[in-house]
């Protein structure tokens, strides 16, 4: 099997919890829930990180907040409020290296949202 762990969450290679698909991009619900809603929202075409995001992606990459602003519409959270976040790299906590937007929601959300975390 080739391709991210989100690919082939896409392909159905692994199952998950999808709440939105359309041609150019998947949402489902977060493994590891960080807030009553936690979702991840993510392009079909492979980019490891936001570092990678070409000129060319800018309508792709436009469209998984177009995505975030329909999901939290539709699930009822747009008014009340919710968080969208990108980690790059190691240092912001990416662990999957598929861009993906996290959308969290349900709670009145911490700000800052990090915790140091020591760099070995
Ligand atoms: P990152 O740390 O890269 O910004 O976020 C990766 C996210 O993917 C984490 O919040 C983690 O819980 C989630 N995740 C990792 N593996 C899986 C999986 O197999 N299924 C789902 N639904 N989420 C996953």
């Amino acid at each position: 099997m080739a391709g991210t762990l989100f690919t082939k969450i896409i392909n159905r290679e692994i199952p998950a919890d999808i709440v939105y698909e359309d041609e150019l991009s998947l949402a489902f619900r977060d493994i590891n829930p960080q807030a009553p809603v936690h979702l991840l929202i993510i392009p079909k075409q492979e980019i490891p990180t936001i570092n990678d995001i070409e000129l060319n992606d800018r309508e792709l990459v436009g469209h998984l907040f177009l995505v975030a602003k329909k999901l939290a519409t539709e699930m009822g959270f747009a008014e009340d409020g919710y968080r969208v976040v990108m980690n790059c790299n190691e240092s912001a906590g990416q662990t999957v290296f598929h861009i993906h937007l996290h959308l969290l929601a349900g709670k009145t959300l911490g700000w800052p949202p990090y915790t140091d975390r020591a760099k070995v």
